[in-house]
C-alpha cells in the first residue's frame, strides 16, 4: 500500500468516527475489572442489566435521531444485508399468512422493487419469486429515477410489499420515498426502503416519510462494520428471519452486539446533527468535482446532475472513461495513492457490468470502464484536486 491514501470510496465504507470509537471503548477493555461492560444484556444479574440499560440507551438515542415514534421499533441487526433480507421475507410471509387467516387460501403475493436495487434486496426478491411470490423489477429512467405513473402502474391488489431504496450506491439517484410510500398505502401494500446511503447525507425523518421499514448500515456513517438497524414501525407484519432465543422482543434473536451498537449509536448521533451541513458541504465538492470531470471530451457522467442537486447524494460522482477499463484505472489510481471504485464494492470482483448502470442505459462496454469516486467526512478540496491531476495526467491527450 502507499504511504499516504486518500480515501475517496466513501459509500463502500467510511473510516470509524472518533466519536464511535470512543462510544466503543469501554466494551473492548480486557479483564475482570472491566466486566461490567462485557456483560450479556439478556443475564439477569447486574452486569447483564448494565449491557441491557446500555443498549437499550443506543436503542432510545437512535430512535430520536431517526425520528421513530417509539425505540422499540428499532431492531439491532448484523448491517443492513441481514436487515433487507429480514424485511423482504419476513413482512411477505407474514403478509400471507394474514392473507390464510382471511380466508384467501390461494393467495398469491406480489412485491415491487427496482431495478437499481442493492443486491441484498434483489436476491431475497427473487429467492420470493422462486418461491412463489410474483415479483415486479421497475424500469428507472436514464438518471435512475422510478416515475411515480410506472409505479402506481405497477400496484396490484395483491401487492403486500414495496421496495425501493432512498439513494443509489453507485450513481447517487434519490427517490421521491414519501410519495411512493403513500401510493402504496392507498394500494394497502406496505413500503420499505434500503436507506443505507442516505443516513448523515440527507435528511432522514422517519416520522415524515411515512414508511414502514427501513435499514440502516453503521459502516456507511462512522460506525463499525458487522451492525446495523431494521426500522420496523409499530403493527408492521414481520415474521422473524432469524429465530433462537428470543432477543429484540424475538424479532431478531441472537446475542446483541452491545459494543457495535453502542458504536452505531454514537454515529449515528454525530451522522444526524452533522446531516445539514454536511450535505451542502459535500454538495460543492461534487458539483466542483462532476464540473472538472466532464470538461474532458473521453469522460461521460452516468448521470446527469445539476449543480446544487438534492436528487443525488451529495458524496458520490460516477463517469464512465473511454479507452479504460475500470479496473485498470482503479489499480493506477491505487498505486498513485487513491482509492475509488468500480461502482459496488460488493460487485468489485465481478468482471460483469453493473446491473445499475444497465439499469440506466449505459452500454455494457461504456459501463465496464465506469468509475464511481464517492467521500466524506474527511474528504478536503485539496484531496479532489490532487486526484483531478493524478487522473487527468493518467489520461493524458487534452489540456484542461
Ligand atoms: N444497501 C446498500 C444501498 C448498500 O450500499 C450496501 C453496502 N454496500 C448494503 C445495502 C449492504 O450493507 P451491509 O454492508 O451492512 O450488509
Amino acid at each position: 500500500m502507499t504511504a499516504k491514501m486518500t480515501y475517496l470510496d466513501w459509500a463502500a465504507t467510511t473510516p470509524l468516527y472518533e466519536e464511535s470509537s470512543r462510544a466503543m471503548q469501554p466494551y473492548l477493555a480486557t479483564g475482570a475489572a472491566h466486566f461490567p461492560c462485557g456483560g450479556n444484556a439478556n443475564s439477569l444479574h447486574s452486569i447483564g442489566r448494565t449491557a441491557f440499560k446500555a443498549l437499550e440507551d443506543a436503542r432510545a438515542s437512535v430512535a430520536r435521531d431517526l425520528h421513530a415514534a417509539r425505540p422499540s421499533e428499532i431492531i439491532f441487526t448484523s448491517g443492513a444485508t441481514e436487515a433487507n433480507n429480514a424485511a423482504l421475507k419476513g413482512i411477505v410471509s407474514a403478509c400471507m399468512k394474514r392473507a390464510q387467516q382471511e380466508g384467501k387460501r390461494d393467495f398469491v403475493p406480489h412485491i415491487i422493487v427496482s431495478a437499481i436495487e442493492h443486491d441484498s434486496v434483489l436476491a431475497p426478491a427473487r429467492r420470493l419469486k422462486a418461491e412463489g411470490c410474483e415479483l415486479t423489477i421497475l424500469k428507472v429512467d436514464n438518471n435512475g429515477f422510478i416515475s411515480e405513473e410506472v409505479f402506481c402502474a405497477a400496484l396490484q391488489e395483491n401487492t403486500v410489499l414495496a421496495s425501493i431504496q432512498m439513494a443509489n450506491n453507485e450513481i447517487g439517484t434519490v427517490q421521491s420515498i414519501a410519495r411512493l410510500a403513500a401510493h402504496s398505502h392507498a394500494v394497502g401494500a406496505f413500503f420499505y426502503t434500503d436507506a443505507v446511503q442516505s443516513l448523515g447525507k440527507l435528511e432522514v425523518n422517519l416520522a415524515q416519510l411515512g414508511i414502514d421499514a427501513a435499514s440502516f448500515s453503521a459502516h456507511k456513517f462512522g460506525g463499525p462494520k458487522g451492525v446495523g438497524v431494521l426500522y420496523l414501525k409499530t403493527r408492521t407484519p414481520f415474521d422473524a428471519f432469524l429465530v433462537g432465543g428470543g432477543q429484540e422482543e424475538a424479532r431478531r434473536s441472537g446475542t446483541q452486539n452491545v459494543c457495535g451498537i453502542a458504536g452505531l449509536a454514537a454515529a449515528c448521533a454525530y451522522a444526524t446533527a452533522s446531516q445539514a451541513e454536511e450535505q451542502q458541504r459535500l454538495m460543492s465538492l461534487r458539483d466542483y468535482l462532476y464540473e472538472k470531470l466532464t470538461t474532458r471530451t473521453t469522460v461521460f457522467p452516468s448521470v446527469a446532475i445539476e449543480a446544487n442537486s438534492t436528487q443525488f447524494l451529495p458524496n458520490v460522482v460516477n463517469v464512465c472513461v473511454e479507452g479504460f477499463e475500470s479496473e485498470t484505472l482503479i489499480l493506477h489510481l491505487d498505486r498513485a495513492g487513491f482509492a475509488v471504485s468500480g461502482g459496488s464494492a460488493c460487485s468489485a470482483h465481478s468482471l460483469k457490468p453493473s446491473h445499475v448502470l444497465q439499469a440506466i442505459r449505459i452500454p455494457d462496454a461504456r459501463a465496464l470502464c465506469s468509475l464511481r469516486i464517492s467521500f466524506g467526512r474527511y474528504t478536503t478540496q485539496g484531496d479532489i484536486d490532487a486526484f483531478l491531476a493524478v487522473f487527468f495526467e493518467f489520461l493524458g491527450g487534452e489540456k484542461e
